[in-house]
């Protein structure tokens, strides 16, 4: 608990205490014709424990009146109390608890609301947990700390066993293994070597190592997955836009009926039935308790927090949804468009073959991985592997990358050009077609056909079960788009199970492919996962764009309104199923809270309920519902 809570307790306890005392010094000395105390005396003394316990709420609801937003929980538990403290001094019947007992349990609701979203928050936090305080360097064999925000590019950092990876970058020297668990969802430590990338955020485990940072501390993936986790909160779905605006609307509405309920029917009573006058405080008791009753805090506090916790259990999993509304959208997602490379298959190339080169095999691979240095794409990477040969970039000149096709470069004064058959074509190099299956590099120097190099993927692990997951939560249609040769896709989608393939697109044929089956489907939402090399725009263009994290670009993380940590495509159907959880649970809630509302009104108004009651219910279902939302966390089994 922190120290606000613990004080709202305290204040809890000699409120309900002095409440209990006053009322039973009451019964022996307040009652009875000639009492010991009389008026004035119990309403001052009653005023203390209501003093202690609602002065907040009195301040807060006056300030609301001052800055003319005048409807609020505050306003209503106010004009409750403060009313029943008037009936009870007309009626003369000493009895100032009802206004106590109000306010004392609408501050219990508050209290375990304000802890049940602490307890949320900290959820969050633990993946904020993940912020590094400082970089080691090492100046003249010592290591001195610094602040990751001020390290620059190519510095070698230090990162110790225990020590959290502030930066992301390429390890140079020593082994270890990394706890990814905060990032990933993934509990297994991963091993590492010098030679690979290591991510910001990860645990260093057992070994010391030296890394070369590759990014900026504000553009390492740390930064990036606190800025989304941040803004998460600030992306309102549409329940939660609702139940705004039905709170704006609903608090007056219930306020002029109470006011109403107040005046006409004692008004007619008094007019035609000759009632006498002390039917009123009776009406306007009632209408006090349909004051209570309306709170609608079991809803305004609810839905948010339910977001709230789907949102923190996506991220304890490695998944990082941007905002409720995404979530909103994610859990009526009937087709799931994938990209190929990178997303359902490794995006890890080998190069299986070098054919009909017409120079040496070793100087056609160093050719190529000099022109596809400065690429992003996975087969940029896989060359470059395969080369193995540190790459000195002022040999080449003049890049300009064709997305979906390949490259041009000038390496040593010779023009290379690398790419599939498309262009090829475009460039009018005659080519030879190969039959190896595989993506195909051809390759020309200065104009000539020079051979080209045959690659293979492989699928990932969980390709095949994550479609097949898919399918059972109710996913109508899987599709893959790939700008890769027709053989190769359609292995791979035969392999993996997917309904429907499209192959050889170029980036602007995959957003036209996604807009046809966006019309295609109307009723349900579509979802596109892929890695954002040449994606970024059909991420932005489907209904929720879906982004490997950890391989993926950093446009693919900024254009994508999910990101997946670990890149798992599994993750997918898990993502779809917190969603779902979480919706139904907000829906569960929505009900739930409108029908007892609904309910105890009409008792209310009849007559049926009284104040205690009236606040029973009120902070009852809000409980209820709290402890409902809270489940949304709950996510591990789905
Ligand atoms: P996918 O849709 O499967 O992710 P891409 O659209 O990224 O594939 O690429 C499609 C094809 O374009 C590749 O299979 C390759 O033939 C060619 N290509 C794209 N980028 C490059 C590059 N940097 N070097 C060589 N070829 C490339
Ligand atoms: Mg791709």
């Amino acid at each position: 608990m922190t120290k606000k809570q613990k004080k709202v307790l305290i204040r809890i306890i000699i409120a309900a205490v002095l409440m209990v005392a006053l009322r039973i010094a009451y019964h022996f000395l307040g009652g009875g014709d000639a009492p010991i105390i009389k008026e004035p005396f119990w309403f001052i003394l009653y005023m203390i424990p209501y003093g202690i316990i609602g002065y907040d709420i009195l301040k807060k609801a006056f300030k609301g009146i001052l800055n003319r937003q005048v409807f609020d929980e505050n306003f209503l538990m106010a004009v409750a109390t403060i009313g029943a403290i008037a009936v009870a001094l007309v009626q003369k019947n000493g009895d100032y608890t009802e206004a106590i007992a109000v306010m004392l349990f609408y501050q219990v609701g508050e209290l375990f609301q304000s802890i049940a979203v602490g307890k949320s928050r900290r959820n969050i936090s633990e993946l904020m947990d993940i912020r590094p305080d400082y970089a080691n360097i090492e100046v003249d064999g010592k290591l001195e700390q610094a602040d990751p925000d001020e390290v620059e590019i190519g510095t070698t950092i230090v990162v110790q066993p225990g020590e959290k990876v502030p930066i992301d970058g390429l390890i140079i020297e020593g082994t270890s293994s990394l706890n990814t668990v905060a990032l990933t969802g993934e509990s297994v430590p991963r091993d590492v070597f010098a030679g690979d990338e290591i991510i910001s955020g990860s645990i260093n485990m057992t070994g010391v190592l030296k890394v070369r940072t590759t990014k900026a501390f504000g553009e390492s993936t740390v930064s990036k997955i606190l800025e989304l986790v941040e803004n998460a909160s600030s992306r309102k779905s549409k329940s939660e836009e609702f139940i705004a605006k039905f709170a704006r609307i609903y608090t007056p509405a219930v306020c002029y009926s109470a006011l109403a309920l107040a005046i006409l029917p004692p008004l007619f009573q008094v007019i035609f039935l000759h009632a006498s006058a002390t039917v009123w405080p009776t009406w306007i008791y009632r209408a006090l308790t349909f004051l209570v009753i309306s709170c609608p805090c079991a809803l305004v506090i609810s839905i948010p927090l339910s977001f709230f916790a789907g949102i923190g259990g996506a991220g304890k999993e490695g998944i990082l949804i941007k905002g409720s509304n995404y979530l909103e959208t994610l859990s009526k997602v009937q087709t799931v468009v994938f990209d190929k490379t990178g997303t359902l298959t490794k995006g890890v190339f080998e190069v299986s073959g070098v054919h009909h080169n017409v120079v040496e095999n070793e100087k056609l691979l160093e050719y190529a991985a000099l022109a596809e240095c400065a690429s992003s794409h996975p087969i940029s990477k896989s060359l470059q592997a395969a080369y193995g040969k540190e790459i000195d970039r002022n040999r080449v000149t003049d890049i300009e990358e064709v997305s979906g096709e390949g490259i041009l470069a000038t390496v040593d004064g010779v023009r290379v050009i690398i790419g599939n058959d498309k262009l090829m074509h475009r460039e009018q190099i005659r080519h030879i077609n190969c039959h190896s299956i595989g993506t195909i590099l051809h390759v020309a120097l200065d104009g000539q056909y020079a051979g080209h190099v045959v690659i293979s993927d492989v699928e990932k692990e969980n390709s095949e079960k994550a479609i097949a997951e898919l399918k059972k939560s109710g996913v109508k249609k899987t599709v893959m788009l790939t700008g890769d040769a027709k053989a190769v896709a359609e292995s791979v989608a035969s392999k993996l199970g997917v309904d429907e393939v499209r192959s050889e697109l170029l980036p602007s044929d995959k957003v036209s492919e996604v807009e046809r089956l966006l019309d295609e489907n109307k009723g349900g939402k579509l979802a596109f996962v892929g890695d954002g090399i040449n994606d970024a725009p059909v991420l932005t263009r489907a209904d929720i764009g879906i982004a490997m994290g950890a391989m993926g670009s950093d446009a693919a993380i900024e254009a994508a309104d999910v990101v997946l940590m670990d890149d798992d495509p599994l993750k997918i159907s898990k993502a779809i199923k917190i969603s779902r959880k979480c919706l139904r649970i907000v829906y569960e809630n929505i009900t739930f809270a409108l029908v007892i509302k609904f309910a105890c009104l009409i008792l209310g108004a009849l007559g049926f309920a009284n104040m205690w009651l009236a606040i029973f219910a009120d902070v009852g279902v809000m409980v209820i519902a709290i402890l409902n939302a809270i489940r949304a966390l709950r996510v591990k089994n789905l």
